[in-house]
C-alpha cells in the first residue's frame, strides 16, 4: 500500500486542468494523455478490460474472487482533471517527511507557508509525511489522491486473490471541476449496484449529502457611444453590473459568510464592456426550495439595479447543475452503512459532514448509480497550499479494500 505515494507523485506531474471554455470531451488534451497512461498501467496490473471510451471515461474491472454468486458489483470513481482556477502545469510535488508541527515554507513562493495555526487538520498529522506543491501551483490531490488510491487498491486486490470480493469496477472521469464529470458517464456500461467517489477530505469521512446547485447568467445591456459625446445617451453596463454586485448581501448568503448547512449566491466570473456586461453566478443550498429563493433574490436585485439606470436592461438565464445526493442515498442505506463498517475496520472514526460542493456522485446518484463520497485526504484544494498526507492516502486504500470485503461478506450466497 506504500505504492500509493509513488503513484500519486507520478500522477500530479500530468497537467490535467479542465477548461470550461472548451466544448470537447475531455475538455483538454492533457486529461486524455493521463488517461491513456492509466489504461496502460491498469492493463499491466492485469485489469485486462481497461479502456477509455470516446468521451474520455476510463473503466476497468477487478474480477471477482468470491465463490458466492450474489455478490453485487460495486464501483470506485475518481476524476482525473484538476481545477482550472489555479495553475496546474509543471507541478513539483514535495514530500515533507515526518511532520512535527513546523511551518512548511514552499520554496517557489516565500509567501506560501502552510501553518498549523491556519490548518487545524494538520494537528492530526504529526509524524506523517505531508505532500505539497512548490508554492506556485496547486498540488492536484483533488483528485489524483483518489485516482492513486483506487489504482493502488486494485493492484492490492489483484496481488491478493485470497481476499474474497465481488466484481469491482473502476471509473476515472474527466471534467469534474467544470461540472461535466458525470455528463457522458455510461451508468449501464459501468454496471454497478453502487459506487463510491474517492474525492473527499480528512481521514474517516463518508459524505452522503451534497449541495444542490444551479448557475445563473445575467447579461446587462447598456448603450455604448463615443465617450466625448455621450451626455444623456451612454448607458454603461459595467456600472449597472457593479451596482447589482454592490447590492448582493455581504454578511450573509455569501461564500465568505456561510458554513455548515447554509447556502449562498456567488458571482464568480464577469466579462465587462460598456455595451454588455455578463455576470455568472452560482447558487448553492441543501434544499431545492432554498435554491429557488436565492434565484428570486438575484433576479430582484438585478432588476432593481437596472431600474436605477434608465435605458439598461438585463437578460437572466438559470441552469440546473446538480442536486443533493441524500435524496437518492436515503433509499439505499446499506451503501452508507457498509462504508461506515469499512472505515471502522481501518481503525478510523467515521465522520460525516455535508459536502459544501458537489461531486460526480451528486449527479450519478440521480442517474441510477447511488454514489456517496469517501475521504481521499485532500486539503486546501484548488489552492497553492493544497496538501495531502501519505498516511491518509494509505488509509483510503485500506478502506477501499475493506469495503470490497464487506460487500462480499454481507451477500447471502
Ligand atoms: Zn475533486
Amino acid at each position: 500500500m506504500s505504492d500509493v505515494l509513488e503513484r500519486f507523485l507520478r500522477y500530479v506531474r500530468f497537467d490535467t486542468r479542465s477548461d470550461e471554455g472548451s466544448t470537447a470531451t475531455p475538455s483538454t488534451p492533457g486529461q486524455s494523455i493521463f488517461q491513456r497512461a492509466l489504461v496502460e498501467e491498469l492493463q499491466a496490473l492485469g485489469l485486462k478490460d481497461a479502456s477509455v471510451d470516446d468521451h474520455g471515461y476510463v473503466m476497468a474491472t477487478v474480477p471477482a474472487t468470491t465463490a458466492k454468486v450474489d455478490v453485487p458489483t460495486i464501483g470506485f470513481i475518481a476524476h482525473v482533471d484538476t481545477s482550472p482556477e489555479m495553475s496546474g502545469a509543471r507541478v513539483e510535488p514535495i514530500v515533507h517527511q515526518r511532520y512535527d508541527g513546523r511551518d512548511l515554507v514552499l520554496p517557489g513562493d516565500p509567501s506560501a507557508v502552510l501553518r498549523l495555526a491556519d490548518n487545524p487538520e494538520l494537528a492530526n498529522q504529526i509524524g506523517h509525511d505531508i505532500v505539497t506543491a512548490s508554492g506556485t501551483t496547486l498540488l492536484g490531490a483533488d483528485d489524483k489522491a483518489g485516482v492513486a488510491e483506487i489504482v493502488t487498491a486494485a493492484a492490492h486486490l489483484m496481488a491478493h486473490p485470497e481476499i474474497p470480493h465481488g466484481p469491482v469496477r473502476l471509473g476515472f472521469t474527466p471534467d469534474e471541476e467544470i461540472g461535466r464529470g458525470a455528463l457522458h458517464f455510461d451508468v449501464a456500461r459501468f454496471g454497478a449496484r453502487c459506487a463510491y467517489t474517492l474525492d473527499g477530505g480528512g481521514r474517516g469521512e463518508v459524505e452522503s449529502e451534497s449541495f444542490s446547485a444551479d448557475a445563473m447568467t445575467l447579461v446587462f445591456h447598456g448603450f455604448n457611444t463615443h465617450p466625448g459625446y455621450a451626455k444623456g445617451r451612454m448607458v454603461n453596463a459595467i456600472k449597472v453590473a457593479a451596482d447589482f454586485i454592490h447590492h448582493l448581501p455581504a454578511d450573509r448568503l455569501s461564500p465568505e459568510s456561510t458554513e455548515g448547512h447554509e447556502g449562498f449566491v456567488h458571482p464568480y466570473v464577469q466579462q465587462s464592456g460598456v455595451d454588455r456586461t455578463t455576470v455568472r453566478l452560482i447558487l448553492r443550498d441543501f434544499e431545492t426550495l432554498g435554491l429557488t429563493e436565492k434565484a428570486r433574490l438575484v433576479e430582484r436585485l438585478a432588476r432593481e439595479a437596472v431600474a436605477r439606470h434608465p435605458g439598461a436592461r438585463v437578460e437572466i438565464a438559470i441552469e440546473e447543475q446538480y442536486r443533493n445526493m441524500k435524496v437518492v442515498l436515503d433509499s439505499h442505506p446499506e451503501v452508507i452503512e457498509y462504508a461506515h463498517d469499512a472505515v471502522r475496520r481501518a481503525h478510523l472514526d467515521v465522520r460525516s459532514t455535508p459536502i459544501r460542493g458537489g461531486t460526480d456522485g451528486s449527479k450519478l446518484s440521480f442517474m441510477g448509480l447511488p454514489t456517496p463520497n469517501l475521504f481521499a485526504g485532500e486539503h486546501n484544494f484548488h489552492s497553492r497550499l493544497e496538501w495531502v498526507s501519505r498516511q491518509d492516502m494509505e488509509k483510503a486504500v485500506e478502506v477501499i479494500v475493506e469495503l470490497c470485503r464487506v460487500w462480499e461478506e454481507r451477500a447471502l450466497r
